[in-house]
C-alpha cells in the first residue's frame, strides 16, 4: 500500500517520517529524489533546458539553484516545472516501490496535492502545525532564509483547512499531543488497512 505524507513547510514531515522509519516503514523522499533526478536523468535534463533554457544548469552540470528558486516562486512557472518533472518522479517512485517488501511504504512530498501525486498513492496523511510554530521552527532550522522568503513559500502552499479536507489522516505536530503516540496508532491502522491491498 502506498501512503502519501504531506504538510506545509516546517510542519514536521521529515520528523514524522523519521518515526515511521524507526518503525521499519520504507520512506521515499520525493523532494530529495526530484533533486537527484534533475542531475542524473538525461531526458529530464534536456526537457528542462528546452523549456526553461540553458540557464537551468551551470557549465559544470550542477543545477542553478537561483533559477530553480525563481521558477518555483512563480505560480505559473512553478506549475509548469512540476508538471514536467512529475512523470519522472512517478516512474522512479514506482520502480522503488516494486523493490519494497514492507506492507506499506510512505512517499513524503511537500507538494503532494499540488503536483497531482495524491492520485498515485492509496491514502494520504497530512502533518499540521500552527502557523507561528512552523515559522519559528523554520527560522531556527534555516537561519539563511528571510522571513519574507518563508512567508512566500507558505502562501504558495495549501491551507491547513484544504489539507484537512483532502487527507485521510492527520498528525498534529503542535506539542499538544505526543506525535510518537499518534504515529504508533497510525502505524497499527495502516498495517491493518494494508491487508486489503
Ligand atoms: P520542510 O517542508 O522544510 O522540509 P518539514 O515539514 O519536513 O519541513 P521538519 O524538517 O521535520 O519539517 O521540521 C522542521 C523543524 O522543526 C526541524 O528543525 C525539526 O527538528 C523541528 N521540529 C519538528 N517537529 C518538532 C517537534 N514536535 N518539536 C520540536 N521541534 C520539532
Amino acid at each position: 500500500m502506498k501512503v502519501g505524507l504531506t504538510g506545509g513547510i516546517g510542519s514536521g514531515k521529515s520528523t514524522i517520517c523519521g518515526i515511521f522509519e524507526w518503525l521499519g516503514v520504507p520512506i521515499y523522499n520525493a523532494d530529495l529524489q526530484t533533486k537527484s533526478l534533475y542531475l542524473t536523468n538525461h531526458i529530464l535534463k534536456s526537457e528542462l533546458i528546452e523549456t526553461f533554457g540553458e540557464k537551468m544548469y551551470s557549465p559544470n552540470g550542477e543545477i542553478n539553484k537561483i533559477e530553480f528558486k525563481s521558477i518555483l516562486s512563480d505560480k505559473t512557472l512553478g506549475k509548469r516545472l512540476n508538471e514536467l518533472v512529475h512523470p519522472f518522479v512517478f516512474a522512479n517512485f514506482e520502480n522503488w516501490v516494486s523493490k519494497q517488501t514492507h506492507p506499506y511504504v510512505i512517499k513524503e512530498a511537500a507538494i503532494l496535492f499540488e503536483s497531482g501525486a495524491d492520485a498515485t498513492v492509496d491514502t494520504v496523511i497530512s502533518v499540521i502545525a500552527p502557523f507561528d510554530v512552523k515559522l519559528k521552527r523554520i527560522k531556527q532550522r534555516d537561519s539563511q532564509r528571510s522571513e519574507t522568503e518563508i512567508l512566500n513559500i507558505m502562501n504558495l502552499q495549501l491551507s491547513e483547512e484544504e489539507l484537512i479536507k483532502r487527507s485521510d489522516y492527520i498528525v498534529y505536530n503542535d506539542s499538544s499531543e505526543s506525535v510518537i503516540k499518534q504515529v504508533l496508532a497510525l502505524n497499527i491502522e495502516l498495517l491493518q488497512k494494508s491487508t486489503h491491498f
